[in-house]
Formats: structure tokens, C-alpha cells, sequence
């Protein structure tokens, strides 16, 4: 065994997309930095997760898109997609990025080591794998992430009952999925796949999809994807899945079955916290996982800083990066706070949904005198030249102050369209500062602008309120 060790400065656990920024900012900040990471630099976002899938997602866009051409007034054949064409592309994208990452880690003179990383004491890291060696370091960053969670009543078999991630691996598609958990995920492959033409079937036990969603988004996503056939049974807790036959039985509670060739089980993820010697360094996890951090990413041992899933509620590859460069500029010498009054947060379905502060219910909970001014895309020029009326953009504002409080899209270009409320939120602006500025035409972006003065009681492009409401 290749016993060494060495001191760095600063060690960063997990190459995700909370740990690698985390080490970029350190060693910009004039640091030795060690990155250490068990699998592909990059983490699940970038292998297993945002990046593959959003691959995929993009492949089944534009075979959408031709098969809507004629709506355009343009003539194709009839159409035919390989779906192992499809994986060989996302694996593709998968790996060029991953080689970019690589050399932007090296450039900037991180020690990437290979191996799983485990605390031993506050400033120590052992590192088992390609590399092993224990390592010193002033200041340790865990950025360990999270993976899908096993249901003992029916644990992945990675042949029938699949996880997001060997799902993303098949190369050939069945003719039906069930999806267990109408969350992110579910939502997300049901999208994919029904575009891809599988039968889909989605078991929530919630009363509706997206339950962490408003309720006005949810139900224009269940009402999307009714219109593309996937089914949603909804109040369905799944109690098992029978695998003995040709395909899964998969069985709800109150003796319902329903049936399909393999099952996604996407309910929630487990934290990747347990066996990563945090005993060791003093670190208490809560019961489900989670490490306690104060504001500046720090946790109850000083000099160790924990990002990502495992440090908060918002599971999103955006926020862990946030939380890194945080952490990774307290770590040396340049205080930073975290802040989540306004975290985007977007799921790639069809159509695409946004959001970012509070929703309505919320902001009514929490006693603001909140309304909202909804916009629908239907009534955008944008939207009709280029055939995408489905969909909305509202935003939730303070009737008191005119501050906006929250903000959701749903529809074409949901993604991109929440960056411009996320910068409003973020920096407390009003709904006048919205109507105040002067938004390209035709774009969708127009929708807030619109939506604005609907909320302002002044609808532009929309007819007034009637008095009853
Ligand atoms: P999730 O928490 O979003 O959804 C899980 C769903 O499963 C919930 O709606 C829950 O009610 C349901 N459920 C749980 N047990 C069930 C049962 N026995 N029967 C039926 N339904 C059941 O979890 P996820 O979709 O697995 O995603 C995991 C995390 O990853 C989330 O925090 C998500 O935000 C994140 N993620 C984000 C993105 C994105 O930002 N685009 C993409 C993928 C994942």
C-alpha cells in the first residue's frame, strides 16, 4: 500500500457540483486545495443526474418538434427515432464535460485524489481507492451529496425495479413504466418518456403531483400531462411491486394494482452521511441524515464546513454550488452568508415548470397581504408564433408594500424566464420596478411584465378584473 501523507490547506469531499466549485473558489483564493471524489469527477449532477437527463430530455424536444412540423406548414416523412442513439449522445455530452472539468480543476492546481474519503479526526482524511493516503488539512469542506433511496418493500433490482440512475443507463425503451413518487424526478422521466412514446403510469401518494409545488402549477402540469397521456393516479401509496411475472405488478394500497413492464421508484433520496467517520471530527448528524451548518456553511466543529443535499432542504445542484463558494470563501478568510429568500428551482418536464420564493399559500401563512397577477402564455404574440400557448407566469406580491414575494412559471422556456424574478427577489424590487421596465416584444419574457400589471389591478393585454373578484 502507497502509505503518504500530505497537508493541504484545504480538502474539499465530493467532486459534486457543491464540492468542485468549492475548491475552484479556495484555490482562486490562493490555497492548496485536495479534492477527493470515489467515482467520475462531477458528481451526480453531472453523471448520473441533471446533465444526462437533461441530455435526453433535449433529444425527445426536437423529435416533438417534428412531429409537430406540420403545424408549421412543413412536410416530413414519417419519423423515427434510436433510442440508443439517444444514450450514446448523452454519454457523449457526459464525458466531453466531465474531460472540460477535469482540466479546469487541474488549471487551477487541485489536487484531485481518487477514493473514498473518510474522516478520522477534525483535520484528518483517510482516502481509500485508486489513492491511498491520509491527508492533513486546515480546513475540510464535505460535500458527500445524497443517492436514491431504497424502499425495503421493494428495493431496486436495477433490472425491473429501477433508480434514476440505471434507468438513465437502459438502452432500450419499455412499452410501459410505472413511476412510483409524482416528485422531481417522476415528473421529469414521465415527460421524457411519454414523449418517447412509452405508456406512462404515475403512483403519488399525495393528493396531487409536485406536492411541494402551488397548487395552481401543479394542477396545470397534471393537466399537461393528462393531454399527453400519461396517467396519474394520485392518493396511491405504493406498498409494493411484484417482479415474479413478465414484467411488475406494482400494488397500492387498498388492493389496486396496476401494471407495466418496469417500475421508477423516485421517492426522496437518502443523504450520503453515514459511514464518513463524521464521529470522528465531532459532527453530529440529525436523525435523517442531515449535518447542522450555521449561516456561513459551518458545522459544530469549527474549520469544517459541510454544502449540498446534506447540509439543507433545498436538494438542487445550484444551491450546493452557492453553499461551496460560501463555505469554500469563509474557509479562507473571506466572510460570506448564505441566503434563501430566493432559490429558482426548475423541473424540465413538458412544460417546463419554475418557481422561486413563496407561493401564495405560503406567503398567506406566513400573514402577508399577498395576491397574485397571472399571465397565461396563450395571450402572448410570442407564444402563438411559435406554438407554445399552454402555460402561465405568476407572480406573488406583497399587496401591502408591492414587493414581490414568490414568482411561477409554467411553460415554454420556464427555465430561463425565472432567472429575471429570481434577480427581483432576491433584491426585494416591486412589481413596479417590473411594469417599469421595458421588456423586449414579442418574448415570453413579456409574460412578468404582464402579469405585473395584472397584479397592479391594471391588466395591459388581459381584461380588467370584474368587480365581484
Ligand atoms: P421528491 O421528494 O421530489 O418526490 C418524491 C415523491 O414521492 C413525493 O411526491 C412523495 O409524496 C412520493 N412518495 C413517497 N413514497 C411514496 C409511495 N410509497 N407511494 C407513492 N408515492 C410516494 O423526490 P425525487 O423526485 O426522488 O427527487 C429527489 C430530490 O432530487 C428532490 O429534492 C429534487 O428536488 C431533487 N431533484 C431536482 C431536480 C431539478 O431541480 N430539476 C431534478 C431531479 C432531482
Amino acid at each position: 500500500m502507497n502509505e503518504k501523507k500530505q497537508h493541504f490547506d484545504v480538502a474539499v469531499i465530493g467532486s459534486g457540483p457543491g464540492g468542485y466549485p468549492a475548491a475552484i473558489k479556495a484555490a482562486q483564493n490562493g490555497k492548496s486545495v485536495a479534492l477527493i471524489e470515489a467515482k467520475d469527477a462531477g458528481g451526480t449532477c453531472l453523471n448520473r443526474g441533471c446533465i444526462p437527463s437533461k441530455t435526453l430530455i433535449a433529444s425527445a424536444e426536437v423529435l416533438h418538434k417534428i412531429q409537430e412540423a406540420e403545424q408549421f406548414g412543413i412536410v416530413v416523412g414519417s419519423v423515427e427515432f434510436d433510442y440508443s442513439k439517444m444514450v450514446d449522445r448523452k454519454d457523449s455530452v457526459v464525458t466531453k464535460i466531465r474531460t472540460s472539468l477535469e482540466g479546469l480543476l487541474a488549471s487551477n492546481k487541485i489536487t484531485m485524489l481518487r477514493g473514498f474519503g473518510k474522516l478520522t479526526s477534525p483535520r484528518t482524511i483517510k482516502i481509500m481507492g485508486k489513492d491511498n493516503i491520509e491527508i492533513t488539512a486546515d480546513k475540510i469542506i464535505i460535500a458527500t451529496g445524497s443517492e436514491p433511496r431504497n424502499i425495503p418493500a421493494f428495493p431496486f433490482d436495477y433490472k425491473k425495479i429501477h433508480d434514476s440512475t440505471s434507468l438513465l443507463e437502459l438502452r432500450t425503451l419499455p412499452k410501459r413504466l410505472a413511476i412510483v413518487g409524482g416528485g422531481v424526478i417522476g415528473c421529469e422521466f414521465a415527460s421524457l418518456y411519454a414523449i418517447l412514446g412509452v405508456e406512462v403510469t404515475i403512483l403519488e401518494m399525495m393528493p396531487r403531483i409536485i406536492p411541494m409545488e402551488a397548487e395552481s402549477v401543479s394542477t396545470a402540469l397534471a393537466k399537461a400531462f393528462q393531454k399527453k397521456g400519461i396517467r396519474i393516479e394520485t392518493n396511491a401509496v405504493v406498498e409494493g411491486i411484484d417482479t415474479s411475472g413478465k414484467g411488475v405488478k406494482v400494488k397500492l394500497a387498498g388492493g389496486k394494482t396496476v401494471e407495466a413492464d418496469i417500475a421508477l421508484v423516485a421517492v426522496g433520496r437518502k443523504l450520503n452521511t453515514s459511514d464518513i467517520g463524521l464521529d470522528k471530527a465531532g459532527i453530529a448528524p440529525l436523525d435523517n441524515g442531515m449535518i447542522p451548518v450555521n449561516d456561513r456553511m459551518e458545522t459544530q466543529t469549527p474549520g469544517i464546513y459541510a454544502i449540498g443535499d446534506i447540509a439543507s432542504k433545498w436538494w438542487l445542484a445550484h444551491v450546493a454550488t452557492h453553499q461551496g463558494l460560501v463555505a469554500a470563501n469563509n474557509a479562507t478568510g473571506h466572510p460570506m452568508r448564505m441566503n434563501y429568500n430566493a432559490v429558482p428551482s426548475v423541473i424540465f418536464t413538458s412544460p417546463e415548470v419554475a418557481t422561486v420564493g413563496m407561493s401564495l399559500e405560503q406567503a398567506l401563512e406566513k400573514r402577508y397581504r399577498a395576491t397574485v397577477g397571472a399571465f397565461p402564455f396563450q395571450a402572448l404574440g410570442k407564444s402563438q408564433a411559435a406554438l407554445q400557448t399552454d402555460g402561465f407566469a405568476q407572480i406573488v406580491l406583497d399587496k401591502t408594500t408591492g414587493q414581490v414575494l414568490g414568482a411561477q412559471v409554467v411553460g415554454h422556456e420556464a427555465s430561463t424566464l425565472i432567472a429575471e424574478m429570481a434577480i427581483v427577489i432576491a433584491n426585494e424590487l416591486t412589481v413596479e420596478c417590473i411594469t417599469e421596465t421595458i421588456h423586449a416584444h414579442p418574448t415570453i419574457a413579456e409574460a412578468w411584465m404582464e402579469a405585473a400589471f395584472v397584479g397592479e389591478d391594471a391588466p395591459l393585454h388581459w381584461p380588467p378584473k370584474r368587480q365581484n373578484k
